[in-house]
């Protein structure tokens, strides 16, 4: 189970981060996949671009491979019992915990005039959506760790005040450790919001990704051979290991260790990979978007999956809480 917010265009981070790891899990798995509109209502209360954002997310991830025929692919709002789900975990959430979160300080910081209390709950929400499914997998990327955490938290509330319902979800990623695609600009991370010209998104042009790729910061380059690479370097290999062939890598590995880096070529022998992995995913993503038609059949279906599993589980824990009059 994971979710993705329609507050813009897609970028290469939510694709490393999670959509890749969707791709592959829908194979394996039971899957449900989310455009998370209601999350995307306590930062961006203004919907007039709701329905779009919401068409775009979908039509991004299924030009990624993301298969609505395979997995629930749906919106949360059509799933109510997402809502009376959150509700009774809410009294299971601590305000001081809440407000600890990292991400919900980033954003009070970001937004001090709409801190409201769908914010603060915001990881509730998100716990919510998990276990609805009664989720154990959940891919996303690093800068969800610590909701994660939380969502194991409150499952573990749940289960010790009202009986065994839910299992402890994971965060999930086929690779070693959780990805985090660092931004252009040598420093965070990408999003869809925050610092554009620093992000790569699904639907730059291929002169707008050779744009932002040339003006990626960098130095005159290593002085002493095997020397520590800086963190803005470091972040554009890290980018070149996603798009570029291993003989890329290397090439430019040896050289830097060997002081001889041209990082001119780096970034344009990048920008051309980027492009290359870039374009088709575009192009996929227009004819997709063009048909309103089919994007509603998928989430009509994706919705009626989804609808199945929650009502199993919403009867296991109204039964569990005690709500059961007769
Ligand atoms: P954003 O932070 O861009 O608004 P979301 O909050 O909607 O994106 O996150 C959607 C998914 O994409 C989450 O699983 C998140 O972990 C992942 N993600 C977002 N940005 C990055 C990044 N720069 N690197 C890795 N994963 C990311």
């Amino acid at each position: 189970m994971s979710g993705i917010r329609p507050t813009g265009f897609l970028h290469l981070g939510n694709y490393f981060g999670a959509i890749r790891n969707y791709v592959k899990m829908q194979e394996e798995f039971e899957c449900y996949f989310m455009v998370a509109d209601l999350h995307s209502l306590t930062t961006h209360p203004d919907t007039k671009e709701l329905k779009g954002n919401v068409h775009r997310v979908l039509a991004e991830n299924i030009a990624c491979g993301l298969d609505p025929d395979k997995a629930a692919f749906y919106c949360q709002s059509h799933i109510y019992e997402t809502s009376e789900l959150y509700l009774y975990l809410n009294m299971l959430a601590y305000k001081g915990e809440l407000e600890k979160t990292t991400t919900f300080k980033d954003k009070v910081r970001q937004s001090p005039d709409n801190v409201n209390a769908g914010l603060l709950t915001y990881p509730v929400l998100q716990t919510a959506d998990i276990i609805l499914h009664r989720a154990s997998l959940v891919p996303v990327g690093k800068d969800q760790e610590q909701h994660l955490e939380m969502a194991r938290n409150f499952v573990k509330r749940f289960n010790h005040r009202y009986g065994d319902v839910f299992p402890e979800p994971m965060a999930f990623n086929y690779s070693q450790e959780l990805v985090k695609v660092p931004s252009l600009d040598g420093s965070g991370k990408m999003s869809k919001s925050e610092n554009q010209m620093a992000t790569l998104y699904l639907a730059d042009d291929d002169e707008m990704i050779r744009k932002k790729v040339m003006k990626a910061k960098t130095d005159a380059g290593p002085t002493e051979p095997n020397s520590e690479k800086p963190e803005y370097i470091s972040n554009l290999f890290l980018l070149m290991k996603l798009v570029s062939s291993q003989e890329v890598i290397e090439k430019y590995e040896a050289d830097f260790n060997t002081c001889n880096i041209r990082y001119g070529d780096m970034k344009k022998q990048l920008a051309e990979d980027m492009v290359a992995f870039i374009a088709p995913i575009r192009e996929k993503v227009d004819g997709i978007l063009a048909d309103d038609a089919y994007l509603r059949q998928v989430m009509e279906k994706g919705a009626e999956k989804a609808r199945a599993s929650a009502s199993e589980t919403m009867k296991l824990v109204r039964e569990a809480i005690g709500l059961n009059y007769f």
